[in-house]
């Protein structure tokens, strides 16, 4: 019987269907009794059910890439930020009117069930949850899209809140099993570390390692409104050997299974930490571990349907987002000249055509670097091949350039200055033929700052693509109020054609659509309201001006900038309490770095600014402030749509794009920001009068501070800034502990204020005054919203992956 014509079930998705698949499920898979059924196993089911819908089209999308022989590309990601896959497989099925109606048939609480379904937070924030909208985009683009991580035990660490302090609550995402992948024990790696080198003319032999098993996970990434099908394959790590059953049987436990944890340990948890080089000898093994795999696992597919490398390239990209995977640069040359016995030259022309690299931030503390000692020892095969792609770029360097000592010093891939190490990132620009940045400011900076000489070595490669987030996700699932009256305004073809938003920009002062508009948002707040009330007992008002900024807790972000502006209209009110102020709810969420001291504590003082303000009775709730505990990707989809402010408050010049800025304004929120990252497109796209634009930029940025920045001027020449940080100080917000803040001020006033807070100050309170005016006015603050969200067509990442498969990858869609 020839297979490819065997014809399977093609399941029906109507409610009679999915019922009865369900109720398969449940019984013969999950092994429950619908009567005694619990709803953790109902959704199982349910889960189960939709998932083999998504096989069918799973298994044509395959065939298909076989059949065409398509370019694939592998997006190699040390994070993917996924959240929850029940609704968002629904929605790209579309069978969820369906799948509630037949659950609710069977008497199950769909919603309960939705709630039930955990995050997967393999990521820590931007970087992570891009990859996710980028697979989202591939598959939907119909691109043969592969994404390549690593599946952690522990994802990102849960945030609890404690006394107002961030506690650190590790997050085992697997319990009850994960009904969205296929485990594929038999497609298993070897990934060797250590050991030692033996050289015999021009073959070196990599000898003695200690070796760990890579062990696939698949996960189905389901396309839009296509039946394009991708995978996302997770490596997840196993002892090469089994427990040592002598020791065991002669009693002693730990050492029986030291080794294998040791190995295992390899994928145990994801690193909280998305900005500083963590310098942990398991962090460089992670990350040539999910290399190793991906690479092996992609030659091995290319080798299926090949019987040379001379097409590679037109096969295979390979992107690095970011440097934790450039370690595919030298395993890809290993496997070429070790072990398929390429020529250096070819298999070096081969790596530069097949590779490219997303820069997706400039400040040097996140630039990665290992010591050269501790590559050697983990790593001595691809420590050797990075020295002979250094010699060989020198070279042509000196061929060019001449013998110019100091730009060879300055981009050679080796930092000579004190303890000797290699830089991730310059490894990454030398071998691919595309470099790319976030936005259009920072791709312009990326050239100006740690890529100058680069920029100039190498012209073409350098280019921007400046980010997007998924509609699919980011307004279709997370708006169902606001989508549908888009929907009856220009129809629902906006999910995979964001550009068709800017229809809305004719009825942005329509008096009824701003009025269903105004009902959408309200909706919205409301739900947020009975979640904050339900889960943290606080109750809110709805039609106070909600005020977000929710992100990681970092300085460059400053949402210490936000506090200090909070405590000054807290000030203001006191001041004058029978004044008619603008009542308005400030919403905080995000987690710091465990190590991260300087974050932690601005998380404590959000919090212990809630609690001042919050039981203050002199303010008559014209002020609240609330801090969400564990921000995640599901908490964003309740919190964003239900946004009137979106603070995007970074030092100009720090952040590299956000992706957060885009997802507030697409669900209507207006923009308080810096022009900083994409905010400076944002404007250009819904109009400088839609967005509130404040502070220094880039330039004054720079000029500040090569010109001798002076807070503390600043501080003496304001007295609403001077009474705030005197509060701070004097423990105003900390009367348990007067001390607490002190650090705070002092980071400001003598310590440099390093991200410009202060010089800051005075425009942020000026520009949240006209914040206030606006708000007043409902239906001039209705139709600037409106034009936001019509003004972020061009933010989907569909556009942004169509132009990196045009321009980068040079990748063309399957045709089913
Ligand atoms: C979008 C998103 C981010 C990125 O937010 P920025 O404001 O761009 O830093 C981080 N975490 C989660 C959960 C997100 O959804």
């Amino acid at each position: 019987m020839n297979l490819t014509d065997f014809q399977y079930d093609n399941l029906a998705n109507d409610v009679a269907h999915l019922k009865l698949s369900i109720a398969n499920k449940l019984i013969y898979t999950v092994g429950k009794d619908p009567v005694t059924a619990q709803p953790q196993d109902w959704l199982q089911a349910t889960a189960l059910a939709v998932r083999d819908r998504l096989v069918e089209r799973w298994m044509k999308t395959t065939r298909a890439q076989y059949k065409q022989d398509v370019k694939r590309v592998y997006y190699l990601s040390m994070e993917f930020l996924i959240g929850r896959t029940f609704t968002n497989a629904l929605l790209a099925l579309d069978i969820y009117q369906n799948v509630q109606q037949a659950l609710t048939e069977m008497d199950v609480d769909f919603d309960q069930l939705v709630d039930l379904e955990h995050d997967a937070a393999l990521g820590n924030g931007g970087l992570g949850r891009l990859a996710a909208c980028f697979l989202d985009s591939m598959a939907t683009l119909g691109l043969s899209g592969f994404g390549y991580g690593i599946r952690y035990d522990y994802g990102m660490f849960k945030q609890q809140i404690i006394d107002g302090h961030q506690v650190e609550v590790p997050d085992y995402w697997l319990t009850g099993g994960n009904p969205w992948e296929f485990p594929r024990p038999e497609v298993q790696y070897r990934v060797r570390f250590g050991g030692r080198l033996e050289q015999d003319g021009e073959t070196v032999r990599w000898l003695d390692t200690q070796d760990v098993l890579a062990t696939a996970y698949d996960t189905i990434i389901p396309g839009y409104a296509t039946e394009t099908t991708n995978t996302l394959r997770l490596w997840s790590a196993k002892a090469s050997s089994e427990i040592n059953l002598s020791a065991f049987n002669q009693g002693n436990y730990m050492a029986a299974v030291e080794d294998k944890n040791h190995s295992e340990n390899v994928s145990r948890v994801l690193y909280p930490d998305d900005s500083t080089l963590s310098g942990r000898e398991l962090r460089l093994r992670q990350e040539y571990f999910f290399c190793a795999a991906s690479l092996q696992d992609l030659i091995h597919r290319y080798l299926r349907t090949h019987s040379s490398f001379d097409q590679l390239p037109d096969h295979v990209a390979i992107h690095l987002n970011d440097t934790h995977p450039v370690l595919a640069i030298p395993e890809l040359m290993r496997l070429l000249v070790d072990e398929h016995h390429v020529k250096w030259p070819q298999a070096w022309a081969l790596t530069q055509k097949v590779f490219s690299y997303t820069n997706h931030t400039l400040m040097q503390e996140a630039l990665e670097t290992w010591p050269v000692d501790l590559l050697g020892r983990v790593l001595p095969r691809h420590l050797h091949i990075i020295f002979d792609i250094n010699a060989g770029f020198i070279a042509n360097i000196t061929a060019t350039f001449g013998a110019d000592i100091a730009l060879m010093r300055r981009v050679s891939l080796i930092d000579e200055q004190g303890e000797r190490r290699v830089r991730m990132a310059y490894l990454a620009v030398v071998a691919s033929h595309k470099i790319n940045g976030v936005s259009a400011l920072h791709s312009e900076l990326m050239k100006q700052s740690i890529f100058a000489d680069f920029a100039k070595v190498f012209p073409d490669r350098f280019n921007n693509k400046t980010n997007g987030v998924t509609p699919r996700r980011w307004l279709s699932q997370a708006n169902p109020s606001l989508s549908r009256l888009i929907d009856d305004r220009i129809g629902r073809d906006w999910r995979r054609h964001l550009e068709q938003l800017s229809g809305l920009k004719d009825i942005a002062g329509d008096a009824v659509f701003g009025a269903q508009f105004r009902a959408a948002k309200l909706a919205n707040k409301v739900r947020l309201t009975n979640w904050v009330a339900t889960n943290l007992g606080l109750a809110l008002d709805p039609a106070s001006l909600f005020d977000v900024q929710i992100k990681r807790i970092h300085e460059y972000k400053r949402q210490l900038l936000n506090v200090l502006h909070v405590i000054t209209r807290y000030n203001r009110i006191l001041a004058n309490p029978d004044a008619d102020w603008v009542p308005r709810t400030v919403v905080f969420a995000g987690k710091a770095a465990s190590a991260y001291h300087m974050a932690k504590q601005t998380i404590k003082l959000i919090n212990d600014v809630a609690v001042t303000i919050n039981n203050d009775a002199r303010l008559k709730d014209q002020l609240k402030v609330v801090f969400i505990p564990n921000y995640s990707v599901s908490l964003a989809e309740i919190i964003i749509p239900a946004a009137d402010l979106s603070e995007q408050i970074s030092t100009a010049g720090t952040e590299a794009s956000g992706t957060g800025n885009m997802k507030f304004a697409l669900n209507g929120a207006l923009t308080i920001g810096t022009l900083d990252g994409a905010n400076v497109e944002m404007r250009d796209s819904v109009g400088a009068d839609n967005i509130f634009i404040f502070g220094n930029t880039t330039h004054e940025v720079d000029a500040l501070r090569t010109h001798g920045y002076q807070p503390r001027l600043i501080y003496e020449h304001n007295a609403e800034l001077k009474l705030v940080l005197d509060q701070l100080r004097d423990g105003v917000f900390s009367p348990s502990d007067k001390g607490r803040f002190q650090p705070i001020c002092d980071t400001l006033l003598n310590w440099g204020d390093h991200y410009l807070l202060l010089a800051d100050y005075a425009s942020y309170v000026a520009t949240q005054d006209q914040v206030d005016e606006l708000y007043r006015q409902p239906d001039e603050w209705t139709r600037k919203a409106i034009l936001n969200v019509a003004g972020m067509g061009i933010f989907s990442s569909d556009r942004t992956i169509a132009e990196y498969a045009g321009q980068i990858w040079h990748a063309a869609p399957i045709k089913l």
